[in-house]
């Protein structure tokens, strides 16, 4: 369906909302209020949102009309809806990271990139599901609820931004904001055909993003197209002193540059993206994607990443190793559930710890612990870095070669709820392809490629050089004009 006048104003694109909303041909309280109805309509079956903040948004939305029908100059995004995933910190809201260690955890400060959205306008609607501490693939380490896949109720949205992706690919909202910190964007947004980004690491202010692990976490957003993931990311990069990471380069106009076109483009492919365990459809859209590009006038050619199989193991050391000690704040006292069964100290940190955590953070934690501990530190976690260091090389290098490397986001389309639950390393194997962009602290885009078969979304990764985010949106964009992909909705939203 095309953006008629008969499309819901919430399923409209972003730029499409902002324009209504500057002509003043829609409002934005007609805008949340459209939101807040698919979300009542549609939620109770997809299971994306953990927190919905109607009046709250409503009053906003009201404030930016008067406003607006004052005369006032607004900021850019003024009375757009965005969903959050929620272990991102805003004063006055409950932020859980759907466990049950932060259920009642009221923050007393606002994560920076949270700032920034609400500075340039935007209104947050509602906190979205996710695996618990962002340690999943498929939302179902989520403590609170299971979130479906708008395209199958059947499926897994993939994870761990399992609510951010389902609430754009529902079409509740245009966009919205979730954090990857091995794909946790990148691959939710490939198993629901909606666009995600994550940024260089330092692009965006990790203040008031509940830390998972601390090197490789970064904030990235979430739209139903590449230039709404442009608009957004323009809004929520940039220097923030509170977060000793974040690196003080200029923010392009992201929004402005999109839509440019790209000359001369060199698109990298690396025959390990290709290997065993990649679907056949999911190969077969990839390489009908470089076709595209050839078309388009790309340079198309092969590069290596020789330390690319290394990935998952390095990760699944590093990444356990930060969790183990970013997560032993949460012991009942300093910080978190507190059980009520104890005898003494020791007890109290058991017990809570025990009760508070699901399975998969008690593994990640001993993972993490185990690797650290003196006698296997230097064989485990000192390893996995220079492993790290050695992906880092094999980028810069192909990037000497090419301008983008594109392959597939995820080996298969969305699988079914349950199907990998009981197996953690066919679980962890999902991440196999975006992993190594963390590693390495660079910038990828996932954006819908194709649908197979049977009507499930097919995503195409998009890597690049740090801080080149400009270059993978144009990439990006260039693609989604030619694929003529954009158009198709999951048919609960009558697509
Ligand atoms: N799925 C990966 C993991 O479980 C990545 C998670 C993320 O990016 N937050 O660790």
């Amino acid at each position: 369906m095309s953006s008629t006048a008969a499309t819901p104003i919430n399923q409209l694109s972003m730029s499409e909302q902002l324009q209504r909303l500057q002509n003043k041909a829609i409002s934005s309280v007609e805008l949340v209020d459209a939101t807040l109805a698919a979300i009542e309509t549609h939620d109770g079956s997809v299971g994306a949102f953990l927190q919905v903040y109607p009046e709250q948004a409503r009053a906003q939305a009201a404030s930016f009309d008067e406003r607006r029908a004052r005369g006032e100059t607004v900021p850019s995004l003024a009375g757009l809806p965005i969903a959050i995933k929620d272990n991102m910190c805003r004063t006055g809201d409950t932020v859980t990271c759907a466990s049950r260690m932060l259920h009642n955890y009221r923050p007393p400060y606002t994560a920076g990139a949270i700032e920034r959205l609400e500075r340039a306008g935007a209104i947050v609607v509602g906190r979205t599901n996710l695996d618990e501490f962002a340690m999943g693939s498929s939302g179902e380490n989520s403590a609170v609820q299971l979130t479906r896949n708008p395209w199958d109720l059947e499926r897994t949205p993939g994870g761990s931004s399992s609510g951010s992706a389902a609430s754009v690919a529902a079409r509740y909202v245009s966009g919205s904001l979730g954090s990857d910190t091995g794909g946790s964007i990148r691959q939710p947004a490939g198993l629901c055909g909606v666009v995600g980004l994550k940024p260089t690491y330092g692009r965006v202010s990790r203040y008031g993003l509940i830390a998972f692990a601390s090197s490789l976490d970064q904030i990235g957003p979430l739209a139903t197209d590449v230039t709404g993931a442009a608009i957004l990311l323009e809004a929520i990069s940039g220097h923030d002193p509170r977060d000793s990471t974040s690196v003080d380069v200029p923010v392009p106009s992201y929004s402005q540059l999109v839509q440019q076109p790209l000359a001369g483009l060199r698109v990298g492919f690396c025959p390990a993206h290709f290997s065993e365990g990649l679907d056949q459809e999911v190969a077969q859209t990839i390489r009908q994607a470089l076709t595209l590009y050839r078309q388009l006038g790309a340079e198309v050619k092969e590069i290596a990443l020789p330390h690319a199989d290394y990935s998952v193991a390095a990760y699944y050391l590093i990444a356990p190793s930060e969790a183990s000690s970013n997560l032993s704040r949460y012991d009942g006292i300093h910080y978190g559930y507190r059980s009520d069964k104890f005898e003494n100290l020791a007890d109290l940190y058991a017990a809570s710890r025990g009760e508070g955590f699901g399975p998969e953070v008690k593994r990640r934690i001993m993972l993490g612990t185990y690797a650290l501990s003196a006698g296997y530190y230097d064989q485990y976690y000192a390893r996995a870095l220079k492993v790290r260091r050695l992906i880092r090389r094999d980028y810069d290098e192909a990037f000497q070669e090419v301008d983008v490397i594109a392959g597939p986001v995820a080996p298969t389309t969305a699988f079914r709820l349950g199907e990998k639950n009981n197996d953690p390393l066919a679980m962890y194997l999902s991440d196999i392809y975006t992993i190594g962009t963390n590693l390495a602290g660079i910038p990828a885009i996932s954006l819908p490629a194709g649908y197979s078969k049977s009507g499930l979304p097919i995503g195409l990764q998009l890597q690049g050089p740090a801080f080149e985010e400009i270059k993978l949106l144009q990439a990006a964009y260039m693609f989604e004009q030619a694929a003529g992909v954009l158009e198709r909705k999951p048919g609960m939203v009558g697509g």
